[in-house]
């Protein structure tokens, strides 16, 4: 975007190309040409005693006619074969979502070889419409063709809400979609619902996680937000009917400059942790990083990951990939149980949506009994060694 000349007023006095501060306005002989430097800084607009020159108005471009985009769409990640299940939460959210709204949930999934029953089974999870993009291009993910291909999809069936994962692939390409198509992007959403005017309301944490705040989209479509896995729930819904569309796009979407010649798979714990049943985490409270070990331990016993606090990872006791909380991961395992970690709003919002909680703490108004579903005011070092030999000694290991 740039600023924009009216001709028939502009004179070709020159001052505006002096006022310029990133020398983005050009002289010619009988006009003056703005090239792709300005900034939209106004400087200009406001020395033309002409009028000549003005802004475009941000959010009315090409989403103008707001009321041509109607249903809720969720973009379902396709991973080797596979549908993330951050996509099945969001379809289970957007299908509230789209019944308040009374229109149509809608899911994008793009890939190569997907067959029938993968895209059959978002059906199932609330979809009405399954829209497949199925291009060899497709196979490995690259920022350039996704955002093309859904940028054009978008285009042409213009929902007025669009939800996807906050993974590694979703906060990769899902704002270049948002700055294609000039409109707002909520990151990391914790909760979604629709306004009295059917507005998305995109509630997260602001200010380092110390208030909720609610974020709307006034004025572009599509509204987009992207919310971290586990954060929603999943909910199947048998016997749901849908439709699935293949729909067939230019070839110019396909046209990237990059070729993935490799996945290398991580080897850390990070896919672990936001998979787990359990997970056992290790806080400040542990005094140093040896003494992760009896976390270990007990993680093991249970066939758990390990997790760990901010303060654990930042006192250089164990990889960041291991972070709990606003900064590190948002789990929900079926059981959580946290080993001298105080409960900070930051490591809260990352594992409140767990089944189960315990907290060991030697401190009885450590926050972290707020959310906990059985509190423990011990010592660790007692408490944690004992468990384990518990464990042990009822499956008769000792
Ligand atoms: C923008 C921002 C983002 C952040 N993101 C995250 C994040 O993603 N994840 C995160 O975890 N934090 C995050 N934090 C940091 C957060 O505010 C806390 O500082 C951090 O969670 C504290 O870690 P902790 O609970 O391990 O340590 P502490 O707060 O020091 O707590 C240690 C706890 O251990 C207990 N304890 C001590 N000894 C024992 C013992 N022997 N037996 C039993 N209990 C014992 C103490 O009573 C205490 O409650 C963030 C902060 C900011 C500002």
């Amino acid at each position: 975007m740039k600023a924009l000349i009216d001709r028939k007023k502009c004179t070709v006095c020159g001052v505006c190309t002096d006022a310029c501060p990133v020398g983005a306005i050009e002289l010619k002989e009988d006009h003056i040409e703005i090239s792709d430097d300005c900034t939209l800084c106004g400087i200009c607009v406001d020395t033309c005693e002409f009028g000549a020159l003005s802004l475009p108005e941000v959010g009315t471009g090409p989403a103008a006619d707001l009321s041509s985009y109607r249903g809720v769409w969720v973009y379902a990640e396709w991973r080797d074969g596979a549908v993330h299940s951050v996509s099945h939460e969001l379809l289970s959210a957007g299908r509230v979502l789209a019944d308040k709204k009374g229109v149509e949930l809608g899911a994008v999934l793009l890939g190569s070889g997907i067959s029938e029953d993968t895209a059959r089974e978002l059906v199932s999870y609330g979809a009405d419409n399954v829209y497949v993009v199925d291009r060899p291009e497709l196979a490995k993910f690259t920022d350039e063709i996704y955002s093309n291909v859904l940028v054009e999809l978008i285009k042409q069936k213009r929902p007025e809400i669009l939800l996807a994962g906050a993974t590694s692939i979703g906060r990769s390409f899902v704002p270049r979609v948002a700055a294609s198509l000039q409109t707002g992007l909520t990151a990391d959403c914790t909760e979604l619902g629709i306004s009295p005017e059917g507005l998305l309301l995109q509630t997260r944490p602001a200010f380092g996680g110390n208030i909720m705040a609610t974020i709307i989209c006034p004025n572009s479509r599509p509204q987009m937000a992207t919310v971290r896995p586990k954060v929603m729930r999943p909910e199947k819904r048998e016997g749901y009917e849908g439709e699935v569309e293949r729909v067939n796009l230019p070839e110019s979407c396909f046209r990237g400059r990059v070729e993935v010649l490799e996945v290398i798979p991580e080897k850390d714990q990070t896919g672990r942790l936001t998979e787990a049943d359990v997970i056992v985490t290790g806080g400040r409270g542990l005094r140093k990083a040896e003494n992760f070990a009896i976390v270990e331990e007990l993680a093991n016993l249970v066939n758990g990951a390990v997790g760990a606090s901010r303060g654990a990872v930042e006192e250089g006791w164990i990889a960041p990939s291991h972070q709990v909380g606003q900064t590190g991961r948002t789990v929900a395992p079926a059981l959580y149980v946290a080993v001298g970690v105080s409960g900070a709003i930051q490591h809260l919002v990352g594992m409140q949506g767990s089944k189960v909680i315990i907290a060991v703490n030697k401190d009885p108004h450590a926050p972290i009994f707020d959310v906990a579903t059985y509190g423990v005011i011990a010592d660790l070092f007692d408490f944690v060694p004992a468990l384990i030999k518990r464990i042990r000694r009822e499956r008769g290991e000792i």
